[in-house]
């Protein structure tokens, strides 16, 4: 017998606990987190007085790098203290009404404190007969019905638009292979193929390499000048593939591409997969949630009759990380995709294990967390109506920064503003593309040290543009004007450095 066990069987208690042991330590507890609440509502309050990024300094940078494995406590108050200290001080930035770098939502206090409540409740979201689980199930209808969907639509909360994406393309491919793809793998049968434009985001590439089609199964097509792709390139690549024994298995049209916010033609897709057979998948994770705004409507026509959808709400829905979710149409394919059969894990007729491991059927993971409860908190508590108008005020705001970018003589715009990404450079006369590459990589890097605002950038065919992304529910006119305030002046101080 190891010591420690005869130890624990030599002494009565057995009632080791990382639980504050009486009331004394109880009331510790709930003053500490009583004070982190208050303090994090202060910092969201005062968000727009302090930079919106700001580099660590080195002993920040030690103190979070070089300690010792921690084998004795310190304590809950120590250790909240040095999180006030060294960590809160220094975040991503998106949080800041001036953060449009990548595309990261801003959150919100409502978010911050669902997700509390869920951890606080902790519960397993397998699945299992409980309240979170129909709490998941009823945000999954919400959404499918928001996005266009029919009411038998499946789907799942995922981790984020990468997970989601990752989950629909599988039943697509489980659905498509035309063999039991699960049973036998892909040795020996024809290569799948699914097609994008050369606009998709990169998630594309590790998806189809983890379902083992390599990236010799993805097959990227051009995009137009609008950078919306090149529907009779697709038409001619799929009946190319066809004739060189290929097996073409899923169309991907994007709604928001990263870069510019372009959306594909995305009725004429689902057109097309329709008469050729194929999988639609949409990868709309920000620019799906446009869909909640009429205007913007007719532009994603077609998405709602993807097979899979994909979204983000840690982006356009600004709750905070992580929340994404899938939509599938056929639920009977969703499942027969991810289910298995294991006896640990078997339905019952009551009890806990009742109603079985619902959400484990429809994705990669079996522990998952309460995800759901933030959507659902929000959406009751803001409204839908709300989202929409923070949206739309979002696209406005992209408009108006496109107009400024229009008026000022030194800036111009690289891209038509469709959505909420602008992407824009300063430029002198007289400058060939490699300087003016040079000289906008570091009015971006300038900009973003400044603390007054984070864009980032990209490469548009080959030339480099600040680029704007507008999921932000702080944000208002003014920031825009101190953006391009920002950037005019980093160009006009880089161009004086280097005359
Ligand atoms: C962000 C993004 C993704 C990936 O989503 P994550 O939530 O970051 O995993 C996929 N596609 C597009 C268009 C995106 O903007």
């Amino acid at each position: 017998m190891i010591s420690a066990v005869r130890d624990a069987l030599n002494v009565v208690s057995m009632n080791k606990t990382l639980d504050p042991v009486d009331e004394a330590g109880w009331g510790d507890l709930r003053a500490l987190g009583h004070r982190m609440l208050d303090e994090m509502f202060s910092g969201m309050e005062e968000v727009r007085e302090r930079p919106v990024w700001q580099p660590m300094p080195d002993t920040v940078r030690g103190a979070l790098a070089g300690e010792p494995v921690p084998y004795q406590g310190q304590g809950a108050e120590t250790v909240y203290a040095e999180f006030v200290e060294n960590v809160l001080p220094y975040p991503t930035g998106n949080t800041h009404p001036r953060y449009f770098g990548w595309v990261k939502g801003t959150g919100t206090p409502l978010g911050m404190l669902a997700d509390m409540l869920a951890a606080g409740m902790n519960p397993h979201m397998a699945g299992f007969d409980q309240a979170p689980k129909l709490v998941e199930l009823q945000v999954l209808k919400w959404l499918g019905q928001l996005m266009g969907f029919p009411a038998a639509t499946s789907g799942l909360l995922t981790s984020g638009g990468t997970m989601a994406n990752l989950t629909g393309l599988n039943v697509g491919r489980f659905a498509l292979a035309g063999y039991d793809v699960r049973a036998e793998g892909l040795a020996g049968h024809p290569q799948m193929r699914i097609y994008c434009s050369n606009e998709t985001h990169s998630w594309v590439w590790k998806t189809a390499e983890l379902l083992g089609l390599g990236r010799a199964g993805v097959r990227a097509i051009g995009v137009d000048a609008a950078y919306r792709m090149d529907v009779s390139a697709l038409r001619s690549a799929i009946v190319e593939d066809r004739a060189a024994g290929l097996h073409p298995i899923c169309v991907i049209g994007t709604a928001g591409t990263v870069n510019t916010g372009a959306t594909d033609d995305l009725a004429t897709l689902a057109d097309l997969c329709a008469e050729q057979k194929l999988w639609f998948h949409v990868d709309g994770a920000f620019g799906a949630l446009a869909y909640l705004s009429d205007e913007m409507k007719p532009m994603l026509r077609g998405m709602e009759r993807a097979d899979s959808l994909a979204f983000d709400l840690h982006k356009w829905g600004y709750l905070p990380f992580e929340v994404g979710c899938v939509l599938v149409r056929d639920p009977e394919m969703h499942r027969a995709a991810f289910a298995t059969a294991a006896s640990y894990l078997t339905e019952m007729d009551r009890g806990p294990a009742a109603g079985g491991m619902t959400f484990a059927e429809r994705g990669v993971e079996l522990s998952r967390g309460f995800k759901a409860l933030k959507v659902w908190m929000s959406l009751k508590a803001h409204g839908v109506e709300a989202l929409r108008e923070v949206i739309e005020q979002n696209i406005a705001q992209a408009h108006y920064l496109g107009g400024l970018i229009d008026e000022a003589r030194e800036l111009e715009l690289m891209a038509p503003v469709t959505m909420n990404v602008v992407c824009l450079r300063y430029r002198i006369t007289g400058a060939d593309e490699r300087q003016l590459n040079a000289l906008n990589q570091e009015i971006v890097m300038r900009v973003q040290e400044s603390g007054v605002a984070v864009p980032s950038s990209t490469l548009l065919e080959g030339r480099f543009a600040i680029r704007v992304a507008i999921v932000n529910q702080r944000s208002r006119k003014e920031d825009f004007d101190m953006l391009v305030q920002a950037v005019l002046e980093a160009g006009r101080a880089v161009v004086r450095e280097t005359a």
